[in-house]
Formats: C-alpha cells, sequence, structure tokens
C-alpha cells in the first residue's frame, strides 16, 4: 500500500482553512479549532509476559468538546504517530457534528506492534491505557471506542478497569463494547453498514443500478469487509479486494464471505484468487494495492489507510465515485485533482460515520438502561447517514462545492457557534 511521508494533520488543518474561509470563522476560533484542546501523552509500562518490562508511548488527543464530551476510537500499532491521532481526532469532531450528535471530538493510539502480543500483554496494555488516562475518561468526559487494532475485548478490559478504579459501574464509559457489557449487536458492522448506505444514497444520486456497478475495496478488516459484505447483497458487483500484503481482482465478480474464510485460512487474500466460490469459476487476477486503486470501476471504497489518493495516483483513478470508508485517504491536493475530473467523493466524515453513530446509540442506551433491537439499530442508521448525506450534498449544491466541504460547512459552522454560545474563547 502507498505509504508516504504526507502529514495527516497538515490535510486535516487544509481541509479545515478551506471550509473556515466560507464561512468566515474568526481568526481566533480558527486558530483553536487548528489545535486540540488537550494533548495526553505518557508512556505506559507493560509486564510482558518474558518478565520483562516494556513502555508503549500512550496519547489520547480531545480535539474539540463545545456540542458535548469528547468521543473517538483507540487505535494499536507501529505507525501511530501525535500528529495522526491529532488528525484523527479533529476528523472526530466534524463527524460527530455533522451526524448531530451531542459529541465532540477526540482519538487515541499507543505505538506498539500489536500483532506481537499474547492475549495477556494486550489486556495489560488495555488496563495500563486507563490507569494512566482514568481522570480525563467517563460517560460524560471523553468516551473511547475500538479502531485499528482494538475491538471489544479491548474495550471491555479498558470498562473493567475504568469501573475498578472509579469504584461504580459506568457502562456508556466506553463503546463498542462486548453485547453482555451493554454493548450491541450491530455496533462492530456499524461502520461497513454506514458506508454501504452511504454508497446506495449516492448511487441513487447518480443513477447507479447495483448490478451493472462495479466496486473495488481496499482494505478487508472490519470496515471494508462488512461493506463488502453489505453491498454483495445488495446486488453490488464487488471485483476487487485487498488486504495489507496484496489484491484480488476479477471483473465477473468476487464474493466477500468465500473470500473471508480463504483469507482466514490462508493468511492473505491474494492467495484466495481462482479458489472455491471466491472468484465463480472464472480466473481472477492477483494484483497489487496501488493496482485496485486505478482500476477501471464505477465506485473505489478506499478503507484502509490515511494518503492511499494523493497527487501522485489521483490522475489514474478512473473510478467514477470514491467513498472513503478510511479516515482521510484522500490528501487535500487529490482532491482537487478529483473534482476537476468530476468524481464524485463521499469524505470520510461522512462515509465512515456509522461507526460513531452506533457508538452514540450503545452510549444512548447505556444511560437509560433500555437496549433496542439491532434492526432499530440499523434502521435509525440509515436514516441518520441518509439525512447527514442529504444535508452534505444539499450544502455543497448552494455554495458550489464538493461534498466534502458541503460536509465541513455543515460541521465546523455547528461547533463555532457552540464556541460562540458558550461564550466565546
Ligand atoms: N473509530 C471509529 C471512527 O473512526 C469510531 C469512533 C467511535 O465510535 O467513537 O469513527
Amino acid at each position: 500500500m502507498a505509504t508516504s511521508a504526507i502529514n495527516p494533520l497538515d490535510s486535516a488543518r487544509k481541509q479545515l482553512r478551506a471550509a473556515a474561509a466560507i464561512l468566515k470563522i474568526e481568526p481566533k476560533v480558527l486558530a483553536v479549532l487548528s489545535e486540540p484542546k488537550n494533548e495526553l501523552t505518557d508512556d505506559i509500562p507493560v509486564k510482558m509476559d518474558d518478565g520483562s518490562t516494556q513502555n508503549f508511548n500512550s496519547l489520547r488527543v480531545q480535539h474539540n468538546d463545545a456540542l458535548g464530551p469528547f468521543k473517538g476510537g483507540i487505535r494499536f500499532g507501529p505507525g501511530v504517530s501525535l500528529d495522526e491521532v491529532k488528525a484523527l481526532a479533529m476528523w472526530m469532531t466534524w463527524k460527530t457534528s455533522l451526524a448531530g450528535l451531542p459529541f465532540g471530538g477526540a482519538k487515541g493510539g499507543v505505538i506498539c506492534d500489536p500483532k506481537k502480543f499474547s492475549k495477556g500483554e494486550l489486556e495489560r496494555l488495555s488496563r495500563g491505557y486507563v490507569q494512566q488516562f482514568v481522570e480525563h475518561l467517563g460517560p460524560g468526559k471523553d468516551i473511547p471506542a475500538p479502531d485499528m487494532y482494538t475491538n471489544a475485548q479491548v474495550m471491555a478490559w479498558m470498562l473493567d478497569e475504568y469501573e475498578k478504579l472509579t469504584g461504580h459501574h459506568a457502562p456508556a464509559a466506553f463503546t463498542g463494547k462486548p453485547v453482555e457489557l451493554g454493548g450491541i449487536g450491530a455496533r462492530e458492522s456499524a461502520t461497513g453498514y454506514g458506508g454501504f448506505v452511504a454508497v446506495q444514497q449516492v448511487s441513487k444520486l447518480l443513477k447507479l443500478k447495483p448490478k451493472s456497478t462495479a466496486v473495488a475495496i481496499q482494505g478487508f478488516g472490519n470496515v471494508g469487509h462488512n461493506a463488502a459484505q453489505f453491498l454483495f447483497d445488495a446486488g453490488y458487483k464487488i471485483v476487487a479486494l485487498s488486504d495489507s500484503q496484496g489484491a484480488i481482482y476479477n471483473k465477473k465478480g468476487l464474493n466477500p464471505a468465500a473470500a473471508m474464510t480463504c483469507k482466514l485460512e490462508k493468511g492473505k487474500i491474494a492467495e484466495c484468487y481462482y479458489r472455491g466460490s471466491v472468484v465463480n469459476g472464472s480466473k481472477s487476477g492477483v494484483i497489487s494495492n496501488d493496482e485496485l486503486l486505478e482500476l477501471d470501476v464505477d465506485i473505489l471504497i478506499p478503507a484502509a489507510l490515511e494518503n492511499q489518493i494523493t497527487a501522485k495516483n489521483a490522475n489514474s483513478i478512473k473510478a467514477k465515485v470514491v467513498v472513503e470508508l478510511a479516515n482521510g485517504p484522500t490528501t487535500p491536493e487529490a482532491d482537487k485533482i478529483l473534482q476537476q475530473k468530476k468524481t464524485t467523493v463521499v469524505p470520510d466524515v461522512l462515509a465512515n460515520a456509522g461507526g460513531v453513530v452506533a457508538s452514540y446509540f450503545e452510549w444512548v442506551q447505556n444511560n437509560y438502561g433500555y437496549y433496542w433491537t439491532d434492526d432499530e439499530v440499523h434502521d435509525k442508521l440509515s436514516k441518520l447517514v441518509t439525512a447527514a448525506f442529504a444535508k452534505a450534498v444539499a450544502e455543497s449544491g448552494e455554495h458550489n462545492v464538493d461534498i466534502r466541504t458541503g460536509a465541513y460547512l455543515l460541521a465546523l459552522s455547528k461547533v463555532a457557534r457552540a464556541i460562540e454560545l458558550r461564550g466565546g474563547i
């Protein structure tokens, strides 16, 4: 996958400045929103299985809480950096605002290689994270959730640690928990489901029929895999899938469920071409992640990392539509090129909002102590993402800007107004 030195925080700030200029946001407010409100960093000592103690640099960045408590996931990974987490925290502020949730934006991270951890080491790191930041967390302060390489089990350990340290039950302190601890079944697939709703909406807008719409998806983790399955079930033609080690392509279509079974067995998706029902008989090709991005498809879904569509490859993108399920997959320079080419981009803050929307439903249910069915969650999620999509498209039409800028205008004006109502800066 394309890795580059492009700093996501520069991209996030450029996007903010573009929207702020249109809205004529006060320089004071712009300066405040360009930086996080709180930047918490610390080393977490973790007892390893071999008896040694290792320190892991850990971060919690709280960008803005004018609209409500800080909200956002925690990611584990070797490539995590302070600037990346700062950008992701800012994107959460826009995402929650655009979706109309009573939350601000935050993000957390730990620089580590989670694939090398035993279960015990992972648990001790998760608990250590909460011990480090406990005073800054809570249902009315800052509510973490899963992100890359964290999951419901990690949230369970974190919640347990939080409740031990504070001495009371507080299920609303973390979202993305296991169902038994107050989570919701539909949370895990929610980002993929929200992405599916975004694809449905853009299909309607551009009059694309599922059966004749070819979709390429970069990334086969929780988000990419679930989106692929929802789209496949709705009749879209999934022609390419990839993981970090390579991609498979077949013009006639791939079956994501069979691809997942094969990936679990073989370890990588590139080993899954021409296997059983993955490609339905005809021989498929093994391609690279970069080639996947440039395929001649109708819809391209980057669902992996930041900075995948850059000034270098934007001219070669052939898809009519890009639906960003990853956070920050398109750089501002690439965005300009895509605009000139009249590629429709459904931005991350809209397309991948399904996860935090489901987190909001989970938080509401925890606060109420009353739980809905998965169908109710999907129904409410679908309505919310559909409404946000319609608003962002209308706003972009009104200002004659792309959908991302339309979404930013809505999100930013709400946050700026909340700051003003609170008495300014
Ligand atoms: N990590 C997800 C995101 O980037 C979900 C955040 C949340 O649920 O708080 O949107």
